[in-house]
């Protein structure tokens, strides 16, 4: 018998949209564009790139920046029952996020507790935002500067053979853990590098679907 565990992405995937770019687009200043442009472009890594966005907003800004995301973040379809459903049939989800831990937490707060909610740090001591990363890549990580390291996290928390590991995500950043998982449910950006790098993936767009794929227990 092997045992589930589930590693879900968070933005794109839990959230319809990417949350540090809703934030850059109500927070930030116009320079925050170009940044962006980089880390999509990779001249700078994400670890870089996500710094370097929030640098650019004052600390003061803490309560709105949770508010405005509380107010507008729409929350997949199904993710609820999806959550009931793995603490019903015991199956550990963890959460692994390039997200940062204010708004992370704040979200998914009527939806915990999780096994475990992995994402990145800010501290608003200084008058800007500074970024922390306490999850980094480990040696087998060829990246080095992925912020929150999700195939580090797999690697670190799935050591059993029999463990099934199931991925949940949307983008880039998800490819490399979609790489380790015995099952990928994916979507939008990550779909289609699954296709392309004829990775066997099941499609999904809200939970419900994703619910659907555990409960047939089947690889593809
Ligand atoms: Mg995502
Ligand atoms: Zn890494």
């Amino acid at each position: 018998m092997t045992r589930p565990i589930i590693f879900c992405d968070f933005d794109g995937t839990i959230t319809e949209t990417d949350n540090i770019i809703s934030l850059m687009k109500t927070f930030a200043p116009p320079e925050w564009e170009p940044v962006k442009d980089d880390i999509l472009n990779q001249s700078l890594s994400i670890k870089e790139g996500v710094s370097k966005l929030f640098s650019l907003i004052p600390s003061s800004q803490k309560e709105e920046m949770i508010q405005y995301l509380l107010d507008t973040a729409v929350i997949r379809k199904g993710f609820k029952e999806f959550v009931d459903y793995t603490k019903e049939y015991e199956i550990p989800l963890y959460i692994v996020s390039g997200g940062i831990d204010f708004f992370v937490h704040a979200l998914l707060k009527e939806y915990g507790p999780f096994n475990g909610v992995y994402c990145n740090e800010a501290s608003f001591n200084d008058s800007t935002i500074a970024i922390h990363w306490p999850h980094p890549c480990d040696d087998h990580c060829e990246s080095k500067g992925c912020g929150c390291c999700k195939p580090s996290i797999l690697r670190m928390l799935s050591l059993t053979k029999d463990t099934e590991v199931i991925v949940i995500g949307d983008s880039v950043t998800d490819i490399e853990m979609a790489k380790l998982g015995d099952t990928v449910i994916a979507r939008d950006y990550l779909a289609h590098t699954c296709e392309e790098k004829g990775i066997p993936y099941h499609p999904f767009e809200s939970f419900h679907d994703c619910m659907e794929v555990i409960k047939k227990g089947v690889k593809i």
